[in-house]
């Protein structure tokens, strides 16, 4: 299986670029955002208790969207390839996701880690917050907490999958379809290798 891991702060424009590489390879698009706002509309125990913490900026706990995921694995195992976006999120999330994948015998092949600045950023979350009606978006506050988070939490997943010299930096400023192109360039790579 073609697995990747699409990595970057938020606003860094990885929901935008996941949507057109499934489309492009066939991939499963698996977004734990997705995932969990999707539990919140269905108002699911699951969701209601994420609501709080999505709401706050904050993460929601390890052992909730490892469950989740785990689920999704299972049901998507006959796929070509699984587009994971904004998970693993915390180290503890990169270990169990590859216990997972070694069960089937399916690692992670490429991080693909989508470089942008804090300035742009925070730019990209206002606009966004101006027309995205979640709530983790409009408030500056909040964006703010995400951003740390991001830093104390999710970046030490881009170490621990350096380790294994599965990461490549991408530029994540320029128009949506360069940006593209670029990822398209990595993948293709690692692509030939997986047929
Ligand atoms: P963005 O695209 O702005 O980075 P997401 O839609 O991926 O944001 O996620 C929104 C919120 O959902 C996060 O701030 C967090 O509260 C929660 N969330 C999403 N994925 C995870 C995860 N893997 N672990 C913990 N919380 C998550």
């Amino acid at each position: 299986m073609l697995n990747i891991i699409l990595f970057g702060p938020p606003g860094s424009g990885k929901g935008t670029q996941s949507e057109k590489l499934v489309e492009k390879y066939h991939l499963i698009h698996l977004s734990t955002g997705d995932l969990l706002r999707k539990e919140i509309a269905a108002e699911t125990p699951l969701g209601i208790s994420a609501k709080a913490f999505m709401d706050d900026g904050k993460l929601v706990p390890d052992d909730v969207v490892i469950g989740m995921i785990g689920n999704c694995i299972d049901e998507n195992f006959h796929a070509k390839g699984i587009l994971f976006d904004g998970f693993p999120r915390t180290v503890t999330q990169a270990v169990a996701l590859d216990l997972l994948l070694s069960h089937k015998s399916t690692p992670i092949k490429k991080v693909l880690f989508l470089k942008v600045n804090e300035d742009e950023l925070i730019k990209r979350l206002v606009k966004r917050g101006e027309t995205s009606g979640r709530a983790d978006d409009a408030n500056p506050e909040i964006q703010k907490r995400r951003q740390v988070i991001y830093k104390e939490q999710t970046l030490p997943v881009s170490d621990y999958y350096e380790q294994f010299d599965k990461v490549v930096n991408v530029e994540g400023i320029g128009t949506i379809d360069d940006i593209f192109n670029s990822l398209c360039e990595e993948i293709d790579k690692v692509s030939l290798e997986v047929e």
